[in-house]
């Protein structure tokens, strides 16, 4: 038997189906794939992310007397060049959004492909309704998967150990440049091993639940990008954060298990990709401008700016900013989530298909359990809730750094005040609130 092990976003060595699976002979791969890295800007920092892992993982596989051949094209093409050395299937690791079920559909008719689960804790055709249909509620999901998250450790994958290496060209590997990439500077919990953040996290799990909100703080475990790129597995962290044994660890559990949920939408609602999951016909605000200006952080409004600013810059935004910074594009712009979505995309670190749709649909609600449309965040309330000193918004903008807090918890406060000069809010929060209640009340529901 003669297999390519395809690594994709599951560049570890620990709990990999496919190195578990695999029999024989076999021949590690990861493709950059040109189809995904020609719509991206050059400093992409999630290519010398993903590019440094990769290389570690080459790694990880040669102390294992095995090695990985790195790739950068088609892979179809690939493929296809492939097939003459007699391979007999492609070994990989499920991946449910609309470009990787297209792409693995042609792969398959050049080599099978046999696809395993392993970057998620459940199999989303597993977990249905007594009726057999798929639930569209995170709660009882959730409870009905007590029988995993009430367990102290679930199984992981074992190595196979007696693997042969299939020979190969394994030395040649492209640089960033050659790719068409600068190596960019990456936030400082990027340089940290998996390993190294939840041991950080340790320390803060017991706060978490009360912690987690307040964005100026660091009190979450900052694991997305890791577990986006499957450096790794939900079921290690779940194996990990059990292990820790206190009271705050359920609380923590539970998040994870949002992932699971996103994962398991769009499995089972793939049109949730494109359409509004609850089939609402919202007639949104079409204004560019008002888009634009959302995008830069110039919207006046001083969170929702330092939001998007600090995110432009870093590719990073705590949950909470998310959370607001969606509610105002698609509740007071009244702008389609799927803009924000696709913004968020193009410069989101941990960018995951199935949880951005789905926190985006969640926030617009039009998705699967969403916030009910009259939940409106207010911009001015969160930032006195949980940044009474404007320490995150001080941090961000320079030319606020010596105005009084206050002022950025008060509707039009900066736009009036004669010692600064800021951009004047582009939506009043209270008329934006009354035509979004408007519009989502008129709004047809096309499912019910
Ligand atoms: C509009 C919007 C877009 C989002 N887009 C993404 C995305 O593209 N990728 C992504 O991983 N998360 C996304 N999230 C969820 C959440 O913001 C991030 O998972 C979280 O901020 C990552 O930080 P952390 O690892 O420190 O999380 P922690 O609080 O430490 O949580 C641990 C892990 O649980 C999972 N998790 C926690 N909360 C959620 C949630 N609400 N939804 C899904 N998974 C969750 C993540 O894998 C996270 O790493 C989005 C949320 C919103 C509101």
């Amino acid at each position: 038997m003669k297999q390519i092990l395809w690594f994709r976003r599951d560049l570890r060595v620990t709990n990999s189906a496919l190195l578990s699976k695999a029999k024989d002979e076999v021949m590690p791969i990861f493709i950059f794939d040109t189809d995904i890295l020609n719509s991206l800007d050059k400093e992409d920092k999630r290519v010398s992310f993903i590019y440094k892992s990769v290389l570690s993982l080459k790694k990880q596989l040669k102390a294992l007397g095995l090695d990985l051949a790195i790739f950068y094209g088609k892979p179809i093409e690939i493929f296809s060049k492939l097939k003459p050395l007699g391979f007999d299937e492609i070994l990989c690791s499920c991946d449910f959004d609309d470009y990787a079920k297209k792409r693995d559909e042609q792969v398959d008719k050049i080599i099978t492909l046999r696809r395993y689960s392993d970057s998620y804790i459940i199999k989303p055709w597993n977990a249905l309704k007594k009726d057999g249909t798929p639930y569209k509620v995170f709660t009882p999901f959730y409870k009905n998967l007590s029988f995993i998250w009430e367990s102290d450790a679930l199984e992981e994958f074992e190595v196979n150990k007696d693997l042969k290496l299939i020979t190969y060209d394994y030395e040649q590997v492209a640089s960033l440049e050659s790719m068409g990439f600068d190596e960019v500077e990456l936030p400082s919990f990027l340089n940290k091993t998996a390993h190294e953040l939840i041991e950080e996290f340790s320390s803060k799990i017991e706060d978490y639940e009360e912690q987690r909100d307040i964005f100026y703080k660091s009190a979450t475990s900052s694991l997305a990008v890791h577990l986006r790129f499957g450096l790794i597995s939900s079921v290690e962290v779940f194996n990990k954060i059990k292990k820790l044994k206190g009271a705050n660890i359920e609380f923590f559990i539970r998040e994870l298990f949002w992932r699971e949920f996103y994962n398991y939408i769009l499995f089972h609602f793939p049109k949730s990709e494109f359409e509004n999951f609850n089939g609402l016909e919202v007639s949104w605000n079409q204004n560019e401008e008002d888009f634009e200006r959302w995008c830069e952080g110039k919207t006046g409004v001083p969170l929702i700016d330092a939001a998007m600013i600090h995110f432009n810059k870093t590719g990073t935004m705590h949950n909470r900013l998310r959370m607001i910074v969606s509610s105002f594009l698609t509740k007071n712009l009244l702008i389609d989530w799927k803009k924000g979505e696709r913004y968020f995309a193009s410069k989101l670190l941990d960018y995951d298909a199935s949880s951005n749709i789905g926190s985006w649909q969640w926030a617009a609600s039009t998705g699967a359990d969403s916030v009910p449309y009259f939940r409106i965040f207010n911009p001015y309330t969160q930032s006195a809730k949980f940044d009474k000193e404007g320490l995150f918004i001080k941090s961000v903008i320079p030319e606020l750094k010596d105005v009084d807090p206050k002022l950025f918890h008060k509707e039009g406060a900066l736009a009036n005040s004669l010692f600064v000069d800021y951009i004047k809010p582009i939506v009043s929060i209270e008329l934006s609130r009354k035509r979004a209640l408007e519009a989502f009340k008129g709004a047809k529901n096309e499912k019910a």
